[in-house]
């Protein structure tokens, strides 16, 4: 029972989450583990409540200062006493921290892997007892993940070196197999435990926009979430200058984070970010890892990112205390292009072996076509992506843009039929735009010089507009009638099903297309028997048409739902928080989490035993923190 004790002391937590439990005993067990646990869901607890039950010290390997420094300071106002070893201290205070670490006085070092193999280091590392070694963000040993760090190989010699092996623990959010074994294999893991937790994140909502004007679409968004703390983040440098400053000029509370930003700025903006003096952060990718602010409410792409692996990284930065959070993409189809350069700019940079780049490249194009399809596709987009990551999910989950929208199926048939009709005619040889062009009659220069006016099927369209057929194709293509070759000029090829569509003339397609999207034309019916797609189908799309009309008006929630009473409470406890926060020099959100304060305005406790109920408060907190909120609750309370 010692885990639940600790777990409720230093962390303030009642129960584990999934996976947790077995992962902690595993390792407490003395064997190696590897944690797969998506962005947000509590890997942190799985080796820090090990590491204060081992006897010995526990060393963390982790690949950024900011996530180092940031952890240290979260454990310390638990009460734990720990320290990190990177570049980020002088020299005269490393050996400082060092020679308190020989004497004892930290349970949890966290170091940085360049460290590792350093004299000093190593002397102290092999005087004392090291219970356990873990590696944090463990997927940057993979030559395959998108982070691989070289000193991370450093790793396994380090841990030779030790006079008797510790346990090995590992953790990490990417879930591709490649990633999974090679972790296992370069860390030299001992039949380690493999877990990997389910990675749908219930409290975040996703939706995908396409917006004619993006800087519009974001600005009414940001109205509508005023005073919320935000992730925004854009696909280059130049972006984020540009949104950053078009979000001063209009009074928002903003800050910036790329790679072109001094170290100092960078830190300074970071900061203001955590400490909420800017709740909204304009970045690129460059910011995040490491980040674990819990009260991020949305993030919002103003690009698509490369891949879902990346997407899902970084929207997984929202909601962390587990209150509902919303992940918005803003999507245009230029964003796939400029992806598209951008792979073809790292293969001629790389300096890999030309075999090697061409693999590369041709796994970097699949992932950006999926990518893509997750902005194109009108189902459940929380399945879409639990599917990409290997795991089953529901149809329906009732809380993404998908799922409440209101769909219409439209019988889309002759329109089909004249679509691949001409795309067979023209030979299979052209891209979508072109053929859009011969469909809708135009005189474009492209259409001159291959002579597609003498297509049959030239002008045959004329009265659609280029964004539904371009819908249409999309869709064509998911539904695997027509595939579009990969690289950088894509071309429309007939598939099996497009032909078979061809030869049966009383075969017929109805398409789901967003209301708002799509006005039905005259020659556009209302189908009146199922629809010729496979019959499990359409089943599975009555069902979700039918749940979701009732479903529509309301999302469904998985976190605290105040009524209004509990809220201006709650107003009044952020308020403290702030305060405390501003006095001790921490992020708010160290001292605690929304969750929290939210909990306590939904339990209202009125004495110290009570308050340690909540879910979030631990033993030190409770002594530093207990007083001065239990007043508030008191004196908030007597105003309600
Ligand atoms: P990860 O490293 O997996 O991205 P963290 O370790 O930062 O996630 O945890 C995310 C949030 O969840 C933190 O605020 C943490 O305190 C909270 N958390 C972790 N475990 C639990 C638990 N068992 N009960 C409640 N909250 C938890
Ligand atoms: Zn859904």
């Amino acid at each position: 029972m010692q885990k639940y004790q600790t777990l409720k002391q230093y962390f303030g937590y009642e129960a584990f989450r999934e996976g947790q439990e077995e992962l902690i005993d595993h390792i407490l067990s003395g064997k190696d583990t590897l944690g797969i646990m998506p962005t947000g869901a509590g890997k942190s607890i799985c080796y820090q409540v090990p590491a204060l039950l081992f006897s010995g010290i526990t060393l963390i390997v982790s690949p950024l200062i900011s996530l180092m420094n940031d952890q240290v300071r979260a454990l310390k106002e638990a009460g734990v006493a720990a320290a990190y070893l990177n570049s980020s201290l002088t020299v005269n205070q490393f050996y400082k921290a060092l020679d308190l670490a020989k004497r004892g006085a930290y349970k949890i070092i966290y170091v940085a892997p360049e460290r590792l193999l350093t004299d000093a280091f190593l002397s102290f590392a092999t005087q004392v007892d090291i219970s356990m070694v873990t590696v944090d963000e463990a997927h940057c040993i993979s030559q395959w993940g998108q982070d691989f760090r070289p000193s991370y190989l450093k790793i396994v010699e380090f841990i030779e070196q030790l006079p008797e092996r510790p346990v090995v623990s590992a953790f990490t959010a990417t879930a591709t197999k490649a990633v999974k074994e090679d972790i296992v294999a370069m860390l030299q893991m001992k039949q380690p435990l493999v877990l990997v937790t389910g990675f749908d994140r219930k409290n975040l909502y996703y939706e995908v926009r396409h917006p004619k004007n993006k800087l519009d679409s974001l600005f009414s968004y940001l109205e509508e979430h005023e005073g919320e703390s935000g992730i925004i983040y854009c696909a280059t440098r130049k972006k984020v200058e540009e949104v950053c400053t078009a979000l001063l000029a209009n009074g928002y509370a903003a800050t910036k984070y790329h790679a072109g930003l001094t170290e100092s700025e960078r830190s300074r903006n970071q900061e203001d970010f955590l400490y909420d003096v800017t709740p909204v952060m304009v970045a690129t990718n460059a910011f995040g890892m490491g980040i674990d602010k819990s009260n991020v409410r949305f993030v919002v792409h103003y690009n698509m990112p490369k891949n879902l692996e990346s997407y899902y990284q970084e929207a997984g930065r929202a909601g962390r205390d587990g209150e509902d959070a919303e992940c918005i993409l803003l999507y245009h189809g230029q964003d796939v292009v400029i992806n598209q350069m951008l792979i073809n700019q790292s293969m001629k940079q790389s300096e890999l072996d030309y075999a090697t780049v061409l693999k590369v490249k041709e796994q970097d194009e699949k992932r950006l076509k999926k990518m893509a399809y997750y902005c194109l596709t009108k189902d459940c987009l929380r399945e879409y992506v639990l599917q990409y990551f290997g795991e089953r999910s529901e149809h329906y989950c009732g809380n993404c843009g998908n799922c409440i929208k209101e769909y219409e199926e439209v019988d889309v048939s002759e329109t089909v039929r004249i679509l691949l009709s001409c795309i067979k005619e023209s030979g299979s040889r052209y891209g979508m735009t072109t053929i859009i062009d011969v469909v809708r009659g135009a005189e474009s220069k492209r259409v001159e010089r291959g002579g597609l006016k003498y297509n049959s099927f030239y002008g045959a369209l004329k009265k659609e507009t280029a964004g539904q057929l371009r819908a249409i194709l999309n869709m064509l293509i998911l539904d695997n009638y027509l595939v579009s070759t990969e690289g950088s000029y894509p071309v429309l090829q007939m598939a099996r099903l497009g032909e078979l569509f061809l030869q049966d003339l009383d075969g017929y397609i109805t398409m789901k297309l967003a209301k708002e999207e799509y006005e039905p034309k005259a020659n556009y019916v209302q189908p009146e028997k199922p629809s010729k797609r496979s019959s499990k189908g359409t089943k599975q799309a009555a069902v979700k048409d039918r749940k979701r009309s009732s479903a529509s008006a309301k999302r469904k929630t998985s976190g605290t739902v105040l009524d209004e009473r509990e809220q201006a409470m709650f107003e009044q406890l952020r308020k403290l928080r702030l305060q405390l926060a501003r006095k001790q020099g921490v992020p708010p959100y160290i001292i605690f989490s929304d969750k929290t304060l939210k909990d306590m305005c939904v339990k209202q406790p009125t004495t110290s035993a009570e308050l340690l109920k909540v879910s979030g408060v631990g033993e030190v907190k409770l002594e530093k923190y207990g007083e001065e909120f239990l007043q508030e609750i008191r004196s908030s309370h007597h105003l309600g």
